[in-house]
């Protein structure tokens, strides 16, 4: 049977382009009646978070994508979390060295710089191979003895040649091998690499096709050598386009919003993101440009997506939405999204005790709240004609605290207190100057809770889309 998976690594926000892989990894196994799972690529300990992962699993189920093996829902394959399989990935990579696919790599970092180094000086792009990386013998011994850490590497063509890579869109394509390093497996840590632990759990899982995006194109000559080197067969691959800009560039979110939670906070329809992310290389048989889920596993054929670069545009992704707000929702419906979107009790408990000692009746809550429930705020240059100092200075200042709250890990007050009186500090003004073209970023100018008061009840998401529009 058919299974795929999707494969995020929780480094940061739930991005829309992983949910993107999702959709058509799952519309690829419900099409063929198999299984799609989730697996959490977690072996960079230093940048993953539980917070990251959790954003993830959240924002995928809000979209409806439904695993049916994943670290949160179990399964036969498990665990499907590779912190926690790191083990057998040190097993797998000892076996290749047994058999002479793999090596005991004492370079140190000085040593592949200045291997580099020499490489470029000579005009050679070659990458770096297992013969430029061999020690003598007695060499080995030594640092062996002495206990220098060392790294496994996997063995790679030093001849000239290429290798072919059999891709579902794109057919036979060409790689060539003088582009291929010895790949690290596992580092001096133990701890795997992406391409090891990626190949070890696609085949003890039974992944049958991997689709993911194009960016991987370049890793593949690696995987594919990993499966010879283990025995296994291959899962077919299919590099899906990347997700780019209006301007063709690959979307960043220095030009657009990339977190899942942005759209969410936004106040998108789950459903309408959905559908606009399915139009994402991929159309209708009749062309017809809102469809459901269900319509789109109906009509799923991978053959059908389009390799020129697909498009993520928030104006057409709004124009879409705004069809599903006035099509799919009764007046019934409506009031319960926006009920558990804004005025949910939760959300209250939160606001209110900002607004209220600032209230002297009920009315007065909608002004106080309005920047709350609010997506990208009227903001011109004309809105900071009151704050002190030179625009030049405003959007410096502005465009230093957006670096840091983009930064910042942890959401709440106290941190953002210290990141933005940090900078005041270092840029040697009062923290209240510093604060009031950020309060007016954040805010416009109707709110009157304290801008720090203001970012945690605003969340991440939404305060650095404000922070980055104040400054277009
Ligand atoms: P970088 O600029 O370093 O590549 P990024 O914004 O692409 O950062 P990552 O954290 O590298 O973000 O990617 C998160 C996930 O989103 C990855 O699984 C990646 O494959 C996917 N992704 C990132 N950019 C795109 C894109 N343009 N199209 C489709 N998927 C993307
Ligand atoms: N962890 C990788 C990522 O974040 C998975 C890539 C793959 O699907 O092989 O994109």
């Amino acid at each position: 049977t058919v299974r795929t998976r999707v494969a995020p690594s929780p480094t940061g926000d739930p991005h829309v382009g992983t949910a993107y892989i999702a959709l058509f990894n799952l519309c690829f196994a419900r099409a063929h009646g198999g299984q799609f799972l989730l697996r959490i690529e977690d072996t960079d300990q230093v940048r993953s978070t539980p917070e990251s992962e959790q954003a993830i699993l959240d924002s995928l189920r809000w979209l409806g994508l439904d695993w049916d093996e994943g670290p949160d829902v179990g399964g036969e394959h498990g665990p499907y979390r590779q912190s926690e399989r790191m083990e057998l990935y040190g097993e797998y990579a000892r076996q290749l060295v047994e058999e002479g696919k793999a090596f005991i790599c004492y370079r140190t970092g000085e040593e592949l710089d200045a291997l580099r180094e020499a490489r470029r000086a000579a005009g050679n792009s070659m990458a770096l191979k297992p013969s430029d990386l061999k020690l003598p013998d007695d060499e080995v011994a030594r640092r062996e003895a002495a206990g220098e850490p060392y790294v496994i590497r996997m063995l790679v063509p030093e001849e000239e040649g290429r290798c072919e890579i059999d891709d579902m869109l794109r057919g036979t394509i060409e790689l060539d091998w003088n582009l291929v390093d010895a790949q690290v497996l596992l580092k001096s840590d133990g701890m795997p690499t992406y391409h090891l632990a990626n190949v070890v759990d696609d085949h003890l899982m039974g992944i049958t096709h991997v689709l993911r995006g194009e960016e991987w194109i370049n890793s593949a000559p690696k995987h594919k050598l990993l499966y010879e080197y283990f025995g296994w067969e291959m899962p077919r691959l299919c590099h899906l386009p990347l997700l780019r800009n209006p301007d063709k560039s690959k979307l960043s979110k220095r030009k657009n919003p990339t977190s899942i939670l942005y759209y969410q906070r936004m106040g998108f329809l789950p459903e309408a993101l959905l559908n606009y992310l399915g139009r994402m290389g991929w159309s209708m048989p009749d062309e017809r440009e809102k469809f459901s889920l269900e319509d789109m596993l109906g009509a799923f054929d991978i053959q059908r997506v389009s390799l020129g670069g697909p498009i993520f545009d928030v104006e057409k992704l709004r124009w879409l939405n705004g069809l599903w707000m006035r099509e799919d929702l009764d007046t019934e419906q409506l009031a319960q999204r926006l009920v558990n979107w804004a005025l949910n009790a939760d959300n209250l408990r939160k606001v209110l005790p900002h607004a209220q000692k600032r209230m002297e009746t009920l009315s007065d809550f909608a002004p106080l709240a309005a920047f709350l429930v609010s997506g990208t705020l009227p903001i011109t240059e004309e809105s900071f004609a009151a704050v002190k100092g030179e625009r030049e200075d405003v959007v410096r200042g502005l465009q230093f605290a957006l670096w840091r709250m983009e930064a910042l890990r942890h959401w709440n007050r106290d941190a953002i207190w210290n990141e933005l009186k940090t900078l005041a500090d270092a840029e040697g003004v009062k923290v209240k100057d510093f604060l009031a073209p950020v309060f007016i970023a954040i805010a416009g100018t109707s709110a009157s809770f304290s801008v720090v008061d203001s970012m945690e009840l605003l969340g991440p998401d939404m305060s650095r889309a404000r922070l980055r529009h104040a400054i277009e």
